[in-house]
C-alpha cells in the first residue's frame, strides 16, 4: 500500500493509505483547511476515517468529515468521547472483529492509552499487510507476515530518565509518558519477539519533540531489523521538511499554486 505521512505527533497525526482501488485515512488530528492542504483535491478520494482513539491530535477534524458524509470507523467509546456516536456515517468496530471498505480488509485490535477505547489497526490488500499502532504503552498483539509497520516511538527511557535525573521532568509526567505512550526500547522488544520476514519498511510516528532523537532511533531500529526505517516527522505539515527516504523512494513536491509545504511520498517504479 502506500503510504503518506503528512503530520505526526502531538501536534496533530494525518496519515493516507491507497490500496489500489481505495484510499482511506489514519486519524485527522489537523484543522479541516491544513487537511485540504495536505490532501488536495485527493480528498474527494477518501473512502473513510479510521480513527484510533479521541485525543485533539487525532480527532480534530472529524466533525467535519462527518459533515462530508464520509465514514468514520473507530470504537464505540472513542465516538461518545468525541460526541459523535449517533452520526449515521459513524461505525463501530470491535477489538479483533475484522471489517471492510474498498478492497482493503481491516482487523483493529487494543492498545493501551489513557484514553476511553483506544485501537490500533491491521489493514491487508491483494498485496500488503501493513500494522498501525500509536498512542500505546505496550503492544499486545503480533501479526504474522506484516508488510509494512507504522508504530509510535514516542521517547527512549534512556532520555527520560536522564531528563528525571536533571530535574527536566518530574515524576507525575514521567509516569504519564511512560504510561500512555510506546518506547523506542519496548518497540525494540516487541520487534526482536515478531516474524520480520515480510517486512519491507517500518515507519516511526509520534515522536515526542523533547524526549526523542530521530536519527538515533531510526539508526538503531534500522541496525536491529535491517530494514529502512522511515521517521514521520511532525514538521512535514508545518515546513515540508519531511525526512527524505532512501533511493527507493523519492519526495515530490505536490504542484500546487497555493503552497509547496507537503510532499506526496510515492514509491519508485
Ligand atoms: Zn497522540
Ligand atoms: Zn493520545
Amino acid at each position: 500500500m502506500f503510504i503518506s505521512c503528512y503530520a505526526s505527533g502531538s501536534a496533530g497525526n494525518l496519515y493516507k493509505i491507497e490500496s489500489n482501488k481505495t484510499t482511506l485515512l489514519i486519524e485527522c488530528g489537523l484543522p479541516m483547511k491544513d487537511i485540504r492542504h495536505c490532501l488536495g483535491t485527493t480528498i474527494d478520494d477518501v473512502e473513510a476515517v479510521l480513527l484510533t482513539h479521541e485525543h485533539k491530535d487525532h480527532s480534530k477534524a472529524i466533525h467535519e468529515f462527518l459533515r462530508l458524509g464520509i465514514d468514520i470507523y473507530t470504537s464505540k467509546g472513542t465516538a461518545i468521547a468525541c460526541g459523535v456516536e449517533k452520526s449515521p456515517y459513524v461505525h463501530f468496530i470491535e477489538s479483533e472483529k475484522v471489517f471492510i471498505v474498498g478492497d482493503i480488509t481491516i482487523m483493529p485490535f487494543k492498545t493501551n492509552h489513557d484514553a476511553c477505547e483506544p485501537v490500533g489497526f491491521v489493514l491487508r490488500d491483494n498485496k500488503d499487510i501493513l500494522m498501525f499502532a500509536t498512542d500505546t504503552y505496550n503492544l499486545e498483539f503480533n501479526v504474522n507476515k506484516i508488510s509494512q509497520l507504522m508504530v509510535e516511538c514516542n521517547h527512549s527511557y534512556e532520555i527520560l530518565d536522564e531528563k528525571l535525573k536533571n530535574g527536566q521532568i518530574d515524576k507525575s509526567r514521567y509516569n504519564r509518558l511512560v504510561k500512555s505512550h510506546f518506547s523506542l526500547e519496548n518497540l525494540k522488544t516487541w520487534l526482536s519477539k515478531n516474524d520480520l520476514t515480510c517486512l519491507k519498511e517500518i515507519y516511526l510516528l509520534h515522536l515526542s519533540k523533547q524526549n526523542s532523537d530521530a536519527d538515533e532511533f531510526k539508526q538503531e531500529i534500522e541496525a536491529m531489523t535491517g530494514i529502512p526505517v522511515y521517521i514521520a516527522d511532525e514538521n512535514v505539515i508545518k515546513t515540508g521538511n519531511y525526512i527524505m527516504p532512501t533511493s527507493t523512494w523519492e519526495c515530490v513536491p505536490k504542484p500546487s499554486t497555493r503552497s509547496n509545504f507537503f510532499y506526496k511520498i510515492f514509491r519508485e517504479e
